[in-house]
């Protein structure tokens, strides 16, 4: 998971001072209404000469604060925009709200996420992310170390008989609505980040919330009897699905069907060695599968992905898919031609 930075910037610029002055020799005229202003009169000269009768007339060439329309005699701020503000409460007006707190914040960051790109200011930004959706939150911690928050963790699955039961409902409906059907007997973990890191290769540790693993065993028993010597190859195959816990519900059949479709690729493209299409095509499967759940913020995440593996091979795929309807003739013959 990626997240977007935009750090919102201000500054502040200092109006040039302008001094009350007493006429000394000579008599001039208001620069605003006219008025002659004679010797001994009272008026105001700004710094690039002109003078004025009173405060009111001098104001009236100021430029306005853009929210209050008061006049920036003093001092003013200057917005990323280029307008100009009278002072700090009435640019904050502008600042963006935090998604958490609901404060008004100049500083913070845009974090993308299931509900959109959400703003966050720096106080909330400090807070802990959650494992599971990525955002700062009052997060309570997992026994591995792990945050997660409370939304994540309303309906987070915890228990194995639950995940297994979870998975065996994405596996069903990805045969029965998606055609995407295997008769491997998978294994099913529940696993904490550590146990999850260690087994996945290194060059995705930290980045899948699961983990789908095919191991091949070949045993061979060479038997001598006699002049006669005979062999047996006995070959075991393996699949097992590792899951993260405590993901929450939604997420955790995003991953499933994610998890699934490397198995799916496995039984009928072994062959396929590009990581971008192994991955962007297990991302194609879950984004079908959150599209039947109605899970479309999730999905907008997948096609925003800025991965060049995930999101560029998803972007891929789902492009190769487009070919045909339904969607499946294209990807076969898509990938029987990368099928080494
Ligand atoms: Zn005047
Ligand atoms: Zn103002
Ligand atoms: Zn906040
Ligand atoms: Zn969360
Ligand atoms: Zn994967």
């Amino acid at each position: 998971m990626r997240f977007s930075l935009a750090i919102l910037c201000m500054l502040a610029v200092l109006f040039s001072t302008l001094l009350p002055d007493s006429l000394a020799q000579s008599s001039g005229k208001c620069a605003v209404c006219g008025k002659t202003i004679g010797p001994g009169m009272k008026f105001l000269k700004s710094s690039d000469g002109r003078i004025f009768c009173s405060q009111s007339c001098y104001e009236k060439t100021l430029p306005k604060c853009c929210i209050c329309n008061k006049p920036l005699a003093g001092g003013y701020l200057k917005g990323a925009d280029g307008r100009l503000y009278c002072s700090e409460k009435c640019i904050s007006t502008t600042w963006p709200t935090c998604s958490a707190c609901g404060a008004k914040s100049q500083k913070g960051a845009i974090i993308s996420a299931e509900k959109g790109d959400l703003f966050f200011c720096e106080k909330c930004l400090s807070k802990p992310k959650c494992f599971c959706c990525g955002l700062p939150a009052n997060c309570s911690k997992l026994y591995d170390g792990r945050h997660i928050c409370p939304s994540c963790s309303k309906d987070a699955v915890g228990s194995l008989d639950e995940a297994v039961k979870l998975i065996g409902e994405v596996r069903a409906l990805m045969a029965d609505k998606l055609k995407l059907k295997t008769e491997h007997k998978i294994e099913y973990e529940l696993v904490d980040q550590k146990t999850l890191d260690e087994i996945s290769p290194q060059n995705q540790q930290g980045i899948e919330l699961g983990l789908f693993r095919y191991i091949e065993e070949t045993e061979t028993t060479t038997v001598t009897r006699g002049y006669k010597t005979s062999k047996t190859v006995n070959v075991t195959r393996n699949y097992n699905i590792y899951m993260l816990s405590h993901m929450s519900r939604r997420k955790f059949i995003e991953v499933a069907a994610h998890e699934l479709g490397h198995d799916w690729m496995q039984e009928y493209y072994p062959g396929i060695t590009d990581l971008k299409i192994k991955e962007g095509w297990a991302q194609y499967v879950a984004w079908r599968v959150n599209e039947i759940h109605g899970q479309k913020g999730l999905n907008r995440m997948i096609e925003e992905n800025k991965d060049p593996v995930y999101g560029d091979g998803f972007r891929m795929v789902r492009k190769a898919s487009e070919k045909s309807s339904p969607p499946m003739e294209a990807l076969h013959s898509y990938f029987r031609d990368k099928n080494n």
